[in-house]
């Protein structure tokens, strides 16, 4: 997928999950959608890096990158929700192109990838990234309501309370 359709999952991507989180539909869903876009938004241009800095879809496109961006909130306190924008270019790119990409590179060279991508100058790319945009959405809402309450019950079963 190109810069347009990165930028612009992330921005969708940012609004549906700026309602998810902060549902109200006031001033602090605004809040939340201004909080997580620019950081999902770099985070969607970061993997495309790799065009300039060594072998394309496989440099900065792979689970190794992600778990360092993903590991920064976590012991730096930075870069929060930038995560989100790295694996939704991966989402994108994986689902939404013919091409794939290396995963697991540099331990493994080998491109993953889903048969149901278009051409990333094909006259369907828009539709495509509005289509795997949607299937985030859903992915997003089904972890942010059922995860909480999922690891509440789990945390509820191992005190003895349930
Ligand atoms: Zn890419």
């Amino acid at each position: 997928m190109n810069k347009r359709g990165h930028v612009l999952n992330a921005l969708l991507l940012s609004i549906g999950i700026g309602y998810l989180l902060e549902p109200s539909g006031d001033l602090a869903t605004f809040e939340m959608i201004a909080k997580v876009s620019v950081p999902m938004v770099l985070g969607a241009l970061f993997p495309d890096v790799d065009t300039a800095f060594g072998p394309h879809r496989k440099a900065l496109h792979n689970l190794f990158v992600l778990g360092v961006i993903a590991a920064y909130p976590v012991y730096f306190g930075n870069l929060q929700y930038v995560w989100i924008g790295v694996l939704s270019h991966f989402a994108l790119d994986l689902l939404g192109t013919r091409r794939g990409l290396a995963l697991f590179y540099p331990l493994l060279n080998r491109e993953f990838n889903f048969p149901i991508g278009v051409r990333v100058d094909s006259k369907y790319a828009t539709a495509m990234m509005l289509a795997v945009t949607g299937f985030e959405l859903v992915v997003a809402a089904a972890i942010i309501y059922r995860v909480p309450q999922f690891a509440a019950q789990e945390g509820a079963r191992m005190i003895g309370l349930l």
